[in-house]
């Protein structure tokens, strides 16, 4: 594969923004090497400015759960946009989203519109600090919630030992404030309500972790979580930023059944657009500004083209079937990749979840963090650019999800089954 014009446009780049990229993953440090530029994308596939075509499985780190450049998405983007881009004022297609989002997950009774699943997780914690009027929250280790103060914090060296920043720049005194556990630990989470329940605003989670590689919660681990939170008083919060819409049509909610108290959204809500959202119990939401104290804002929220987008694409995600379908997608991608795997000596597991799947190499069973960190990356490393040069992208880290997609259709997997047959030949040797 030739890559003479990526080449060209990394090496511009790196002088101009930091790390040649505007947000780090893209940079493929984690595995070595250098972007590849994309020119357009269409169906499952990309295509780079050097002219390579690459079976995506990341899809815009989640958006793209039909498929890139959907001509209906597109269709209601040119139409939105021969209206205007943006007004300032209310529009009916907000209205039109809020009454979809809060049908289709119905714990959330009422919504609000931002520009990122950054700024939806961000402002579900203001929420959830002055609802409660207490201020530690909890997250878990290996979950991401964004680039806010609050969740760029790591554990210290006890469960109760207060948060250390992860970036310069996060203060410490509200790192402090962020209580850190480990994922799939029944017994922590007790022990950590018991001790600190009563100062605990909120925990958020990724009820599917998706930011780890791929981690499924363990059965009832989900309804622990939310009987601790209702024991205590602090709202339950639910980043389905990446399974919502994903690993079903109700997201992790729907597929668990667990009602939060709060969820974030983000990537599929906008349709390839920059949205995200955040909504939950009405008492709750009644409290955001302008109907209540609590204030959050934004110039562009709301954006009629990015409505136009999610609109669309939430229209193809009721498809009937649609994510049965995408399961059964992941299932036989991940079928094979195990077969591809074993054939050639090389200790992979897998996990998925509707149109979220992990690969994991090692011979054991995965469902927490440190078993996800204790993974041979170096293995992952080799696989993922024998892939790369065989027009398959998988997301270039060993601790990010894969996503499926509606366009990958049987002959696309099966080719990618193929494919992998031959980088397992080289991650053995
Ligand atoms: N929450 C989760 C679960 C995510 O995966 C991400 C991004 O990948 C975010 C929040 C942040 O969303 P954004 O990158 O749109 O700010």
């Amino acid at each position: 594969m030739n890559h003479d014009h990526s080449h060209a446009l990394f090496t511009r780049a790196q002088s101009l923004l930091p790390g040649g990229v505007n947000s780090p993953v893209r940079a493929f440090k984690s595995v070595g090497g250098e972007p590849f530029f994309v020119e357009r994308a269409d169906g499952p596939y990309l295509f780079d400015v050097d002219g390579n075509r690459y079976i995506d499985y990341v899809g815009s780190w989640g958006p793209m759960v039909v498929g890139h450049n959907h001509p209906q998405v597109r269709e209601a983007v040119r139409l939105a946009i021969d209206n205007g881009l943006s007004f300032g004022t209310p529009t009916p297609a907000e209205v039109t989203m809020a009454e979809t989002i809060t049908r289709l997950v119905p714990s959330c009774e009422m919504v609000r519109m931002v520009n990122s699943g950054t700024e939806a997780t961000l402002s579900a914690i203001r929420l959830a600090r002055g609802a409660t009027g207490r201020n530690r929250i909890v997250k878990f280790e290996g979950c991401y919630h964004g680039h806010g103060d609050s969740f760029l914090v790591k554990a210290g060296s006890g469960m109760l030992t207060l948060g250390v920043p992860t970036s310069p720049g996060v203060p410490a005194g509200l790192s402090e404030l962020t209580l850190t556990l480990s994922y799939n630990d029944f017994d922590a989470a007790s022990r950590l309500f018991e001790e600190a329940g009563d100062d605990i605003a909120a925990l958020i989670i990724e009820p599917v972790v998706g930011n780890a590689n791929c981690l499924p919660p363990r059965e009832g681990y989900l309804q622990h979580l939310r009987q601790l939170c209702t024991q205590y008083g602090a709202l339950l919060i639910f980043d389905e930023v990446m399974t919502g819409f994903r690993v079903a049509l109700g997201g992790a909610q729907a597929r668990y059944g667990v009602t939060p108290d709060l969820t974030t959204f983000g990537k599929i809500i906008g349709g390839g657009m920059p949205v995200g959202a955040y909504g939950g119990r009405r008492d709750l939401m009644q409290q955001i500004a302008p109907a209540g104290p609590i204030y959050q804002a934004g110039t562009l929220s709301g954006n009629p083209v990015a409505m136009a987008a999610g609109l669309a694409m939430l229209e193809l995600v009721q498809a009937p079937g649609f994510h049965d379908r995408l399961e059964a997608a992941s299932n036989t991608l991940c079928d094979g990749l195990q077969a591809a795997a074993a054939e050639a000596g090389v200790a992979l597991t897998t996990t998925r979840v509707g149109g979220m799947f992990g690969l994991f190499f090692t011979d054991q069973q995965v469902d927490t963090y440190a078993q996800a960190v204790a993974c041979d990356t170096a293995a992952f490393n080799r696989f993922f650019h024998a892939m790369l040069e065989r027009g398959v992208y998988l997301a270039p880290s060993a601790f990010e999800a894969g996503f499926m997609s509606s366009a990958h259709d049987a002959a696309v997997i099966e080719q990618t089954i193929a494919i992998a047959r031959e980088a397992f030949a080289v991650v053995a040797k």
